[in-house]
């Protein structure tokens, strides 16, 4: 049975409005750095206050589901109170008035802002967790941790695109993602690149066995000319998009390590959605063969009767 989250969640943002710091929890790789700025203290407030809620694969449930947060605070005292629970957000937001220029964090209760853990809960069973840990250093976050790490979220997903993807594609999805959660920008977008490259061989394969294209006119084609051709067998945003191979391959030749690891999260995204996109073609194909055949027997029923 699936226990309900119990938690008032009416108050929290939208998932889709972008928090730089909630997109840094989940798309960098450990030990990469986030400047906190007057800009972007309000992401950072929003984020601490357990504002944010997030739209990811659950490895528990094995489907993608709402994740929610909760506000973090610290033990404050005064005189009047004593000890008493204070929102660290409110002191994330205070201190963008008090410093609107330098860095907004110097006066911070030192042992609540050095180490923080932000928790988030599956919107179907609050056992499902997500955690991570982030260490802060003057105006500089860096996550230490997490768990499930970056490859248990995004392994289980790959299984659903078993029937669309070759084993090859599998394994080389899952040293991308695994090189990109170790710091390595580059490398993992030469994995991006051959498993970008096999879908439009594949593609093609398939075009050329149902005589659309010849395999001489295929060979000799750039990279958008072979999209193009292959548009009745490809998945739509692949065909709308010919700028990822462009971007994958100046990765692979001029981009820094940094701007590779930056940009990972986008091109991996786009990698899944092809695949997602694929299995529901594959599918659609599945159910109109099955109709068919039922059509045709209903039919020859009728003729025969
Ligand atoms: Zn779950």
């Amino acid at each position: 049975m699936e226990k309900k989250a119990l938690v008032d969640h009416t108050s929290q943002k939208e998932e889709n409005e972008e928090n730089v710091f909630t997109n840094f929890l989940l798309n960098t790789g450990l030990y990469q750095p986030i400047e906190i700025t007057v800009d972007n203290t309000s992401d950072l407030a929003d984020l601490i206050g357990g504002k944010e809620r997030i739209d990811i694969y659950c490895p528990e449930c094995k489907a993608k589901r709402i994740f929610y947060s909760e506000s973090i605070s610290y033990e404050a005292e005064d005189a009047k109170r004593g000890l008493y629970k204070r929102p660290l957000e409110e002191v994330v937001r205070s201190k963008v008035c008090i410093y609107p220029n330098g860095n907004p964090f110097t006066e911070f209760p030192e042992e609540d802002y050095r180490l923080m853990v932000f928790k988030f809960f599956c919107s179907k069973d609050e056992d499902h967790h997500l955690d991570y840990i982030v260490l802060t250093q003057g105006n500089k976050m860096i996550k230490i941790g997490q768990y499930p790490s970056v490859a248990d979220l995004s392994f289980p997903e790959l299984k659903e695109y078993r029937k669309v993807m070759q084993k090859e594609d599998e394994k080389e999805l899952k040293r991308a993602i695994g090189l990109f959660a170790s710091g390595i920008g580059v490398g993992s977008f030469v994995y991006l690149r051959r498993i970008f490259e096999r879908i439009i061989v594949n593609a093609s394969k398939k075009a050329i066995q149902e005589g659309k294209i010849t395999e001489a006119d295929f060979g000799k084609s750039h990279v958008d000319e072979k999209i193009k051709m292959l548009s009745d067998y490809l998945p739509k945003s692949l065909i709308g998009n010919t700028v990822f191979y462009g971007i994958i391959s100046k990765g692979i030749h001029e981009l820094t390590e940094k701007e590779c690891l930056e940009y990972f999260p986008v091109m991996k995204g786009f990698i899944l959605l092809i695949l997602r996109q694929w299995e529901q073609m594959r599918r659609d194909e599945e159910e109109e063969k099955s109709i068919q055949a039922s059509l045709s027997k209903i039919a020859s029923k009728i003729t025969k009767s």
